[in-house]
């Protein structure tokens, strides 16, 4: 396997469809498509339709060939893209004879976008936008994706770490050179640079981890004493039977989680056992797990049974955190007093039975998630990756801030740099020295 070869794979999904798109990528791709089209002058970008042979020269389909000369192109190398019909035998057909070619074999997962990134056409945090795009189920998920590719991202970060090398460049300088002709102040003004960038990191991971639940989905527990109606508001929410509802008491042994969109976020709810002092073993370690589950929540949603309202059970009470949303199920069999107040906070009345009030709750459950973890038009690390790495970037440059010699603040400097060079997948210890050679006239 070499970057030399020439790759080629379906760029669109597999299965029956009108039109499926081949890509091919590498030095052979004009010769590829000339093998097949028996064409060689192509308008960049711009679509031809084509007549599509195999090497013995039988017709395998009527198409659209794309031509984009290197650099201007996804991977920066010489691509083409071939739009055939989408059946499976014409594709098969293609592939085939695209496999025949000498200097052509099929792409590995991720290969395409792998070059592209080789290439620098792409950042590592764009990489990861583009897999996020394609994994992308909610209009959050697609937003914030769409964000990333663009580079918001990435470009934040690339920032901070060409003005940590500009101010490491500047410091090396005024150690190397402290008899030549330097302006006064380089290192007082790097120690201002480096405060700046400190707060900035510091303010980047105060907005917290939003993106990344954006990205992996929230969490919502349910909890509840049994019979309380959690299984069946859970359904009602998910739409369909995905929980068990039963009769008995302390079915809902085990935790139930239904995915679902809400209000465009990806969210996570779980159904978890009535939270009681189980009488089995199987419900202590259910009641475990709800504990548990809860203690992770982004959001807890507390259901009180109707049936015995105005009753409340104190254990419910006890688990009931200042940011939970407070139901009573049951409201179609009548008998409360609106407004619902429970330990002096305000509760929703609802039926899981006939979707009285679920409307409201699923705006309430997105708009609280929303608010909570809202960013603005601020960009949030949307990886555990970001996180650890803006956090080690944030370490280093306290420590920095801390030195009193300059030859520590630099390793310091050059340490938060790496951290930042690490996220975006790049890391170039030449640029200090190149940095140094532009600014200041040290060869004179
Ligand atoms: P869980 O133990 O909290 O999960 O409760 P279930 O969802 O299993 O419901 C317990 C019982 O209450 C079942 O018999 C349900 O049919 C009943 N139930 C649930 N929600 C409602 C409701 O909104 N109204 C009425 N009348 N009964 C309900």
């Amino acid at each position: 396997m070499s970057a030399d070869d020439t790759i080629f794979a379906l760029a669109s999904g597999t299965g029956r469809a009108g039109i499926a798109v081949i890509r091919i990528s590498g030095p052979c791709g004009g010769a590829a498509l000339a093998a097949l089209t028996g064409r060689t002058a192509w308008v960049p970008r711009r679509a031809m339709r084509v007549c599509l042979r195999d090497p013995q020269g039988e017709h395998l389909d009527d198409a659209l060939a794309l031509w984009f000369p290197a650099p201007a192109s996804f991977t920066g190398e010489n691509v083409a893209e071939l739009h055939i019909h989408g059946g499976r035998a014409v594709i098969a057909a293609v592939m085939a004879a695209l496999s025949r070619i000498a200097g052509l074999r099929s792409a590995e997962p991720g290969e395409f976008t792998r070059r592209a990134f080789l290439n620098g056409k792409l950042d590592l945090t764009q990489v990861e936008g583009l897999a996020d795009l394609v994994a992308a189920e909610t209009s959050a998920q697609h937003r914030q994706a769409l964000r990333q590719l663009e580079g918001a991202l990435g470009s934040l970060y690339e920032g901070w770490r060409r003005r940590l090398v500009a101010a490491m460049a500047h410091l090396e300088a005024s150690m190397d050179f402290a008899d030549e002709d330097l302006p006064e102040g380089v290192e007082q003004q790097c120690r201002e640079e480096v405060a700046a960038l400190r707060a900035e990191v510091a303010g980047h991971l105060a907005l917290g981890s939003g993106g990344e639940r954006i990205r992996e989905g929230f969490l919502v527990v349910l909890i509840g004493p049994p019979n309380a109606g959690k299984s069946s508001l859970l359904n009602r929410l998910a739409g369909r039977e995905a929980a068990i509802v039963d009769a008995v008491p302390g079915t809902t042994r085990d935790v139930v989680e239904v995915a679902m969109d809400i209000g465009g976020l990806a969210v996570l709810v779980a159904d978890t056992a009535g939270l009681r002092s189980g009488r089995g073993r199987v419900e202590q370690e259910g009641v475990r797990r709800a504990r548990q589950r809860a203690a992770e929540a982004d959001l807890c949603i507390a259901v009180l049974d109707g049936a015995i309202w105005p009753a409340v059970d104190g254990d419910l009470l006890k688990l009931i955190d200042g940011d939970a949303l407070i139901l009573v199920n049951k409201s179609d069999l009548g008998g409360f007093d609106e407004p619902l107040v429970v330990a002096g906070r305000a509760a929703t009345a609802v039926s899981a039975k006939t979707g009285e009030g679920i409307a409201g709750v699923v705006a309430e459950i997105g708009a609280r998630l929303g608010r909570r973890f809202a960013a603005g038009d601020a960009v949030a690390t949307t990886r555990l990756r970001h996180r650890h790495g803006v956090e080690a970037c944030g370490s280093a440059l306290s420590r920095a801030e801390a030195a009193t010699a300059a030859e520590v603040m630099a390793e310091e400097l050059r340490a938060a740099a790496a951290a930042l060079g690490r996220i975006v997948g790049r890391v170039d210890v030449e640029e200090v020295l190149a940095a140094v050679f532009s600014e200041f006239c040290i060869g004179k």
